[in-house]
């Protein structure tokens, strides 16, 4: 064997998808032991991980990165800061920055800022509305292609979004190919104009409750979602879809999985955390929390549908804004910037949703770290601890309590969402490849240290596994 470069000590490992004690052994940047307590290698550098939990670092496939075009809100490095500090150690970001990632040579441009800046692993999701550039992307190294289909004010860039169903169908075709994911933000563009046109019309205020309840009609989602499982049937495509937390999109989607259509299914933390209250409380920094109904019917299908493995994969969308971008919604919602920071508690947030008895802790490692490497074909070199695994690991306090804080975020807007939560579980030390990265909230890695991942196509889609039962 190896020397062994560092072992991380009397910790419980989550392997196997559960907890067990063991001490991990790390060398060259990748897993080389779980052995026993008494095993008696040493190593150059200890971690002693007593009382500790040693968890997967997160895979994860919904970022905007804001760099290049709007770096004042956010860039690779504050980006993956702030992922380092919430337990993420591989990010995916979105190709909806200035200028778009619509070419090769954009993309290559995108991967070298980000190789010079980041901490934690990164890859990059192309636009995908044009098939004949669909082939340079996937040779150039392409995570995989987004395409938006709704189109409007930024950040929903027309030059990456597309809702005629043949040209869709084209740009499947063109993916399917590659074998690479095709990621969709499913979205019915005109039913939402018009339903904008009738809010305006009848004197509503154009503001974020009215954007709220407008946006996230379900009928906008449900029958986007209708068209795209046609497409995903004609083309064969790996469909992925995004921002799942329509009730009438869940139930299409379970169907469509019950008789075997290949599509998976992800769903962003706002919608099945961020209320009505919050949005009551904070405004357009908790938006799109008017899209949850008052009673709650919307999160709580969200959570039957997470533990019925109708939902596959939890994305961030960290999508960072600033202050004083949010505030227009208050007087012109629809014009308005939409989004919020997710990395700086990402892990946390989740943890205490598993000490709330929401999911078990295997199911949130699934859907945060594991289902997300799949997709990419790096499963299980990333989102698991198994020997041969690279050595990106999240070690974190279970019995810690704390409240999240806008100072105790590294997000270039400085902000959260979470402000006065009080969360269980705390991220003490993320290692990116056996590289310590972040340690007690403070980002210590080095710019660079983060590296591009080559996703592996996929010709058959991955096991997903069967949810387990949460336990109280
Ligand atoms: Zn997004």
């Amino acid at each position: 064997m190896a020397d062994v470069e560092l072992r991380i000590r009397n910790g419980e490992v989550f392997t196997n998808s559960t907890l067990v004690s063991a001490d991990v052994l790390v060398a060259g940047g990748r897993i080389v032991g779980l052995v026993s307590r008494d095993d008696p290698r040493t190593a150059f550098r200890d971690i002693d991980a007593k009382g500790k939990w040693v968890l997967p670092g997160i895979v994860d496939l919904h970022a905007h990165t804001r760099e290049p075009g709007y770096t004042y809100k956010e860039d690779f490095l504050t980006c993956s800061q702030a992922a380092a500090i919430g337990g993420i150690t591989t990010w995916i970001d979105m190709p909806n920055v200035d200028p778009p990632t619509d070419t090769v040579e954009r993309f290559l441009a995108k991967r070298e800022l980000a190789s010079a800046k980041a901490i934690v692993d990164f890859g990059h999701f192309c636009g995908g509305k044009n098939p004949e550039e669909v082939e340079k992307f996937a040779a150039a190294g392409a995570s995989g292609f987004k395409i938006f289909q709704v189109s409007g004010a930024y950040p929903h860039d027309p030059r990456l979004a597309e809702n005629d169903s043949g040209a869709l169908l084209r740009s499947m075709r063109a993916i399917e190919e590659t074998g690479l994911v095709c990621v969709v933000h499913p979205f019915n563009q005109s039913l939402f104009e018009q339903l904008v046109a009738e809010a305006r019309a009848a004197g509503e205020p154009m503001n974020h409750y009215t954007f709220g309840e407008v946006y996230t009609q379900d009928a906008i989602w449900r029958t986007a979602v209708a068209v795209l499982l046609g497409l995903q049937e004609l083309s064969g495509v790996r469909l992925h879809l995004v921002h799942t937390h329509a009730a009438g999109s869940l139930r299409l989607l379970k169907d469509a999985k019950e008789r075997g259509q290949r599509v998976t299914v992800e769903v962003d933390p706002k919608y099945y955390h961020l209320s009505r209250k919050d949005l009551d409380e904070k405004g357009p920094l908790a938006c799109p929390g008017g899209y949850i109904t008052e009673d709650d019917e919307r999160m709580r299908t969200i959570w039957r549908s997470i533990n019925d493995g109708t939902i596959d994969v939890f994305g961030s969308d960290h999508a960072p804004h600033t202050r004083e971008d949010l505030s227009v919604m208050y007087r012109n919602a629809f014009e308005a910037a939409m989004g919020s920071p997710q990395y700086d508690y990402l892990y946390s947030l989740h943890l205490t949703d598993v000490f709330d008895g929401k999911m078990s802790l295997a199911t949130a490692v699934r859907l945060l770290c594991e289902n997300t490497a799949r997709i990419l074909g790096l499963f299980p070199r990333k989102g698991a601890i198994l020997p041969g695994s690279d050595a990106d690991l999240v070690i974190v306090d279970p019995d810690e309590t704390f409240v999240a804080t806008d100072e105790g975020t590294a997000t270039r807007v400085g902000w959260t969402p979470y402000a006065g939560w009080r969360l269980r579980g705390r991220v003490r030390e993320t290692l990116v490849r056996g590289t310590t990265v972040a340690r007690d909230g403070v980002a210590i890695g080095q710019p660079g240290h983060g590296r591009f991942v080559q996703a592996v196509p996929q010709r058959t889609p991955p096991d997903l596994g069967t949810p387990l039962p949460a336990q109280t």
